[in-house]
């Protein structure tokens, strides 16, 4: 039987029932949950570091006992052989993110496909070399942006545009975002913005943002480090021009997982200009070691060396879940589940005052913020001392996030508890 938003109560054994309805709740059986004092802690972390797979080691020690017994013969003879190893990952991939094979590969980790990306979408000319990325961004996106803007000889500050919410508001809102593009116009060369805030919890309109980019004569990427594996995305369909995205967050490989990249399909046989080396050279010639480069005619042109192949089989076990349980499944318990946390929020506070989240199911993923009155930092010290693993960021934000894959009705029900305790000791 479906849940649904109007089955919400504020009681244990609600949550326990919600559990047993839940098509998706015997996941949690397939994953490690750390202990605190010999119990499951609640884990609300699966936004920063997604908890590990129980298939995650037998499928790393498959390539180790491959490497024993093979050597370099491995590349050709191992059960998966490693010169094509990142293409099985691929299809998998390729649905957690909407697009088609020949657009989405695994590759490197996320800043350096960041990187890799605006080597070949930010060209700067005459009047337009601006990039317009959201303020406040993820720090790594900021230096990479103005990284980029310098590389080419511009000043930072004059190119890299800010998006500012309203004066006394958390969120942007999608009209201001579509208006200051269009203010930009014909100066904007890029448009680079995390598709889930970070810090926020939001979840931009990424189809209108790109059509208005594209409108205005500029490219379009995005950062979907708190997007891949959560929320709905269609890049093909969309238009985007190029994303990248992390896997040991939702994704769930293990720390420092290897990345994802997104080049829409419009640009893949083009001859834009990209670093390059001989793992995106043709598959067929690249063993002849001739000077001249050939690209293959995807995504994987953009690969430069061969794939560390421990961090694709840790992926590939993970991605593996994702495929079985469908990305259409996790948002709908997703959206439910963030839901049930909210409500329970508002129940124990007595107003949604706490959280700055959008309260729009489509303008959010697994993923509540709330800003701590007094003693943040303290309060998560408190969680933690009772079983709870959330994160804090500063000034005064406590984020949590509720996985479809791992995370249960009662987990929310019995954080919720714990977090009003913690919160009302330090008022
Ligand atoms: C987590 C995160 C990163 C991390 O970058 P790495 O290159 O994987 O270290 C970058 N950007 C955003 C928006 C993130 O949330």
């Amino acid at each position: 039987m479906a849940i649904t938003m109007q089955d919400f109560q504020n009681s244990l054994e609600t949550a326990r029932r919600m559990d047993q309805d839940d098509p998706l709740h015997k996941w949690r059986d397939e994953f490690y949950i750390p202990t605190h004092q010999g119990e499951p802690v609640l884990y609300f972390c699966g936004n920063s570091l997604g908890l590990q797979p129980k298939t995650a080691r037998p499928m790393i020690e498959q390539e180790l006992k491959d490497w024993a017994q093979h050597g370099v013969e491995g590349h050709f003879e191992a059960e998966r052989p490693w010169v094509h190893y990142h293409e099985f990952l691929t299809d998998a991939m390729a649905k957690v993110v909407g697009g088609n094979a020949c657009e989405v590969v695994c590759m490197n980790s996320l800043t350096v496909n960041l990187h890799l990306m605006m080597v070949s979408f930010y060209r700067p000319e005459g009047r337009r070399r601006k990039i317009l990325i959201e303020g406040g961004a993820f720090p790594s996106d900021q230096y990479a942006v103005a990284s980029q803007a310098r590389f080419h000889g511009l000043d930072a500050d004059q190119v890299v545009e800010e998006l500012q919410p309203r004066p006394g508001e958390h969120l942007l809102r999608t009209e201001d975002i579509l208006t200051k593009v269009e203010e930009l116009g014909d100066e904007l060369a890029l448009i680079m913005i995390g598709g889930v805030n970070y810090l926020t919890g939001q979840l931009y309109d990424m189809e209108a943002i790109t059509q208005k980019g594209h409108a205005v004569g500029a490219k379009v990427g995005f950062d979907l480090a708190h997007g891949a594996g959560n929320v709905p995305l269609r890049l093909h369909d969309w238009g985007v021009d190029f994303a990248v995205w992390c896997s040991y967050k939702y994704l769930n490989s293990g720390p420092g997982g290897i990345a994802g990249c997104f080049v829409h399909e419009n640009h893949v046989k083009g001859n834009l200009p990209r670093f390059e080396g001989w793992w995106g050279h043709s598959k067929e010639k690249r063993f002849k070691m001739e000077p001249s480069f050939e690209a293959i005619p995807s995504v994987e042109a953009w690969q430069l060396s061969n794939p560390p192949i421990f961090q694709l089989a840790s992926l590939l076990a993970s991605l593996k879940i994702f495929d079985q349980a469908g990305m259409s499944e996790l948002r709908t318990k997703s959206e439910c589940l963030t839901s049930y946390l909210e409500y329970m929020v508002v129940d124990a506070f007595g107003s949604r005052d706490l959280v700055i989240t959008p309260s729009q199911v489509h303008e959010r993923g697994a993923q509540l913020s709330f800003r701590i009155p007094k003693g943040g930092r303290d309060v998560l010290e408190r969680l933690k001392q009772r079983g709870v693993i959330c994160d804090f960021r500063e000034p005064n934000i406590i984020r949590a996030a509720p996985t479809p894959l791992y995370n249960s009705y009662e987990d929310v029900f019995r954080f919720v508890s714990i977090l009003k305790e913690c919160v009302h000791e330090l008022s």
